[in-house]
């Protein structure tokens, strides 16, 4: 490390999370970074998601709380009517992003990272291109190079985008407007948030899936219950089977509805606008890649489990890859924690990453998460490996703390091995369910026992205990097995 040889000990292409964490932990390790951007610092979480869909959602579900009349009235509790400005809620998403976003170059800047304006590309084994705004080109040399480009919105072929009336999340993050209908294509947590978001403030909302239940990529046990609270009791009409094969902007949006298995048209729908959330494309087109005779999945960078990328299945020793364009699990934190490990493998520090010990969140209100298997995977690899699979519930409504809240509608479901008490999976939905399923995500990371997560003490009365309660369900189910 540190040669002279090199502009740099490292080049890191995006800095989104990925990008960030990686960066920033080389050059508190002592390494000579550089870290090119061709957007705002800080990537989709800090611009156009995680952060402003958050700050979106704690403003939006204020409102939902204090306009829950009835809700209120059983604490004996009477509001005047809500009142909200659309224009201060965007703000405080605004003002949020923008601080974060100065806080994560500031703190890039104080670790002695070189921020590198403009569109970064291989040109071969340890050289970057990178075209500055301005047009100017320029040859970078590094020893090791980190891919970190991150994903775009996709959109399916028939679908128009204007921006305004038809969008994605991109721009639904600004809040420029509350259309009185808005339809929202795709039934994932984007889908869900924005849906949560939209309700709250007002607005009638069409649910389009093209899978066979909304709400598909969720446990089924969990949907039920959740689509009862989040899409059932409120302004959603949810569509499952249907795709929307046409949608056309203006005033009004004009959707075609077709039958997803006969793709016959079946329904035509005018609304105000509509969001598409069908899920997230790499960003890998214009890297290069060839350069290194890399060949992505559909344009998914391959790599190994040390972040290393991979030419027909075979590490390549100067070149890694972090982030949504690696195509794990698409989440900010995955993200970070890519890129930290590739950093510590370029250290000569040899870690690997566990996917299946990194929660994932839907910060609806009441939130959803998850860790690990899904009870069809664990299954599956029950029958494979040759074990049996324990699966204990625990409900909200037996917890003292949701009933104060009168919030106990809510389950978490635990999978484990029946013969090791080792956790496989788990799924929850009620109230802070995203904060409660850090814990078992720890658990499921150092591969402990039912047995020995029974007898820790949890705070009483916290939502903690449904956690307590399904690790106690579970270390009984090894006793008696
Ligand atoms: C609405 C929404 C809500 C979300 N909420 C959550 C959440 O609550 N929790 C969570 O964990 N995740 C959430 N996510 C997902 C999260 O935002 C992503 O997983 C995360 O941003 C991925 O980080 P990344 O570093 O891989 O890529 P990105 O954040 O996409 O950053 C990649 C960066 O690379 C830059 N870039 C691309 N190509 C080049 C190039 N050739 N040269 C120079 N720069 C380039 C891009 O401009 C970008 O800034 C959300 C996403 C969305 C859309």
């Amino acid at each position: 490390m540190g040669s002279t040889n090199f502009d740099f000990d490292l080049i890191v292409i995006g800095a989104g999370y990925g990008g960030f964490d990686a960066a920033k932990h080389a050059a508190e390790n002592g390494l000579k970074v550089g870290i090119i951007e061709s957007r705002e610092m800080g990537g989709t979480c800090v611009n156009r998601g995680c952060v402003p869909s958050k700050a979106l959602l704690a403003a939006s579900g204020k409102v939902r709380e204090l306009a829950n009349v009835e809700h209120l009235a059983s604490f004996g509790i009477h509001s005047a009517p809500v009142r909200f400005e659309r224009q201060k809620i965007a703000n405080h998403a605004n003002n949020l992003v923008a601080n974060v976003r100065n806080n994560l170059t500031k703190t890039l800047e104080r670790s002695g990272v070189s921020i590198l304006r403009g569109l970064g590309r291989l040109e071969g084994d340890q050289k970057i291109g990178l075209r500055e705004a301005n047009g100017v080109d320029r040859l970078l040399t590094a020893e090791n190079v980190i891919l970190a480009t991150g994903s775009d919105p996709f959109v399916p072929p028939g679908i128009e985008i204007d921006g305004r009336t038809v969008f994605t999340s991109d721009e639904a993050i600004n809040l420029e407007w509350l259309p009185r209908w808005i339809a929202i294509i795709g039934s994932g947590y984007i889908g869900l948030e924005f849906a949560d978001i939209y309700t709250a403030l007002g607005c009638e909302v069409t649910m389009i899936e093209a899978l066979d239940r909304v709400m598909p990529t969720f446990d089924p046990d969990i949907t039920k219950i959740a689509s009862r609270n989040l899409i059932s009791a409120r302004d959603i009409d949810a569509k499952s089977s249907v795709l929307a094969s046409k949608v056309e902007p203006g005033c009004p949006v004009k959707i075609q509805l077709s039958d997803m298995q006969t793709r016959e048209i079946v329904e035509n729908l005018e609304v105000d606008a509509v969001l598409v959330a069908t899920g997230r494309i790499p960003n890998s087109k214009g890297l290069n890649l060839e350069s290194m005779k890399v060949e992505t999945a559909r344009g998914f960078i391959p790599i190994d489990d040390s972040m290393r990328v991979l030419v027909k299945g075979k590490p390549l020793d100067h070149l890694w890859a972090v982030g949504d364009v690696t195509g794990k699990l698409m989440l900010a934190h995955t993200a970070a924690a890519q890129g930290t490990i590739a950093i510590d493998n370029i250290l000569g520090n040899n870690r690997q990453i566990d996917y299946r010990s990194i929660p994932a969140a839907t910060f609806t209100h009441p939130e959803i998460s998850s860790v690990g298997l899904s009870e069809e995977e664990a299954k599956e690899f029950s029958k494979k490996d040759g074990y049996e699979l324990g699966v204990v519930r625990s409900y909200f409504k037996a917890n003292s703390k949701a009933l104060a809240e009168l919030e106990s509608d809510g389950l978490m479901k635990l999978l484990f091995r029946k013969d090791t008490g080792v956790i496989l999976g788990a799924h929850i939905y009620g109230l802070h369910a995203a904060d409660l399923i850090q814990e078992v995500a720890n658990a499921l990371a150092r591969k402990q026992s039912v047995a020995d997560l029974a007898i820790e003490v949890h705070t009483h009365p916290t939502l903690s205990e449904v956690v307590e309660v399904a690790y106690k369900q579970a270390a009984q189910q090894l006793k008696s097995s």
